[in-house]
């Protein structure tokens, strides 16, 4: 009974501890701050680095428990969700009770504990697509789509924010590598080839294409090889594998049954002053024009959910598609560095993606 008691009271405690901080003002960052601050990763900046975190973190964190708590049509209480608000509820305890961060080990003890945090939070965005799943499965078909759009916004805010939080903390990470790698500062790379992380992840859903479907359409890169510009290649990477992956599967469904040779994917790489433009065009067929305004909602995908029926994949993740989200996070990942993604279709012949990251680093963090 006492014991009981006490962890009433705690929770309680921890309650108010996260709507106080909550409530509290986010301070964002821009590339070019951290490409500056991370320059110079001394013991001392470090140190200050991991200050900031100490008071940021918990702010990001609280605001996104609280709204997990008070989310419509009754999905907070879908269990998947609620492991989910468990996960922050869990790292705001923990990044609360770390004491305040005086020196040198104490910032090496911090950094270790908000690395396994990153990790805690790795299966996210899978978990909560399993909420909205099973939202999906228990509601009326007449509250779709529109007044699912509050959801879809709140996952906007949810996962934007995630990309932030993430990106703070493995920034902060990689600062104390040994040996990083030339040219790198932290996960950025002031001189990324976008032509050479378009190829890689290019080969990457090549080969998820080839083991699905057994055959694979080429993808051609067109662009000045020698150019590069700062940027972080594990966002680049992720957006142009799932803007291939869509395409690729496009092609791949358009020509099985065909004796024509399937044409391939063509990536074109821009460098205008402002912006790095990256086009990636598909003969796939486009998407009708009354299905437009979908894909880039959460719920919207033309594959088969691969998490009905206990599909394995849940912790895996990596099929060519079903979850609809490949174009929602692509474009939130494009838009955390101020850049966006367009989609052009023309129904009958193939689609257009255009994928507009900003090269100036300045915009600040968009801040849900
Ligand atoms: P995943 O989450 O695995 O990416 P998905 O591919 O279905 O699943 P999205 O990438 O968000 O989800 O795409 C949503 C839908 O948009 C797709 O199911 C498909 O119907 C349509 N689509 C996207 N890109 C293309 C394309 N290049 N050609 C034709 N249809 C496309
Ligand atoms: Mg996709």
């Amino acid at each position: 009974m006492a014991v009981r008691k006490a962890t009433e009271l705690s929770s309680k405690k921890l309650v108010e501890e996260v709507q106080r901080w909550g409530a509290m003002k986010q301070t964002g960052v821009s590339l070019r701050y951290m490409m500056e601050f991370g320059s110079r990763p001394t013991e001392r900046n470090l140190l200050i680095s991991a200050q900031f975190l100490h008071k940021e973190l918990p702010i990001r964190i609280a605001r996104r428990a609280i709204e997990l708590e008070s989310l419509p049509f009754s999905l907070s209480q879908k269990p998947a969700v609620l492991k989910v608000r468990d996960w922050y509820l869990d790292s705001f305890r923990d990044i609360r009770s770390f004491p305040e961060i005086k020196g040198t080990i104490d910032e090496l003890a911090f950094t270790q504990m908000i690395k396994m945090i990153k990790v805690r939070h790795n299966n996210v965005v899978p978990t909560m697509a399993l909420g909205v799943q099973q939202l999906k499965k228990d509601l009326d078909p007449k509250v779709m789509p529109k007044d699912l759009e509050e959801i879809h916004q709140f996952l906007d805010r949810f996962y934007m924010s995630r990309i932030g939080i993430r990106m703070l903390i493995g920034q902060h990470v990689a600062l104390h590598d040994v040996y990083p790698e030339p040219g790198c500062i932290g996960q950025i790379n002031t001189r990324m080839s976008p032509m050479q992380v378009a190829h890689t992840a290019s080969e990457d859903a090549r080969c998820i294409c080839l083991r699905e479907y057994g055959s694979a359409p080429e993808v051609n890169i067109y662009g000045d090889p020698n150019f590069t510009f700062p940027y972080v290649p594990s966002h680049l990477h992720l957006m142009v594998f799932e803007l291939v992956k869509n395409s690729l599967r496009a092609v791949q469904e358009r020509f099985a049954n065909s004796d024509k040779e399937a044409p391939p994917v063509r990536i074109i790489v821009a460098d205008g002053i402002e912006d790095v433009t990256i086009k990636i065009s598909d003969e796939g067929g486009g998407i009708a024009r009354s299905g437009l305004p979908k894909i880039f909602t959460y719920l919207y995908s033309t594959a088969k959910n691969p998490l009905d029926e206990n599909y394995p994949g849940v912790n895996e993740g990596i099929t060519m598609a079903g979850y609809g989200y490949g174009l929602p996070i692509s474009r939130l990942y494009a838009r955390y560095f101020g850049g966006d993604l367009q989609i052009i279709s023309m129904e009958g012949y193939g689609t257009d993606a255009y994928l507009h990251l900003s090269r100036l680093g300045d915009s600040q963090e968009p801040l849900p």
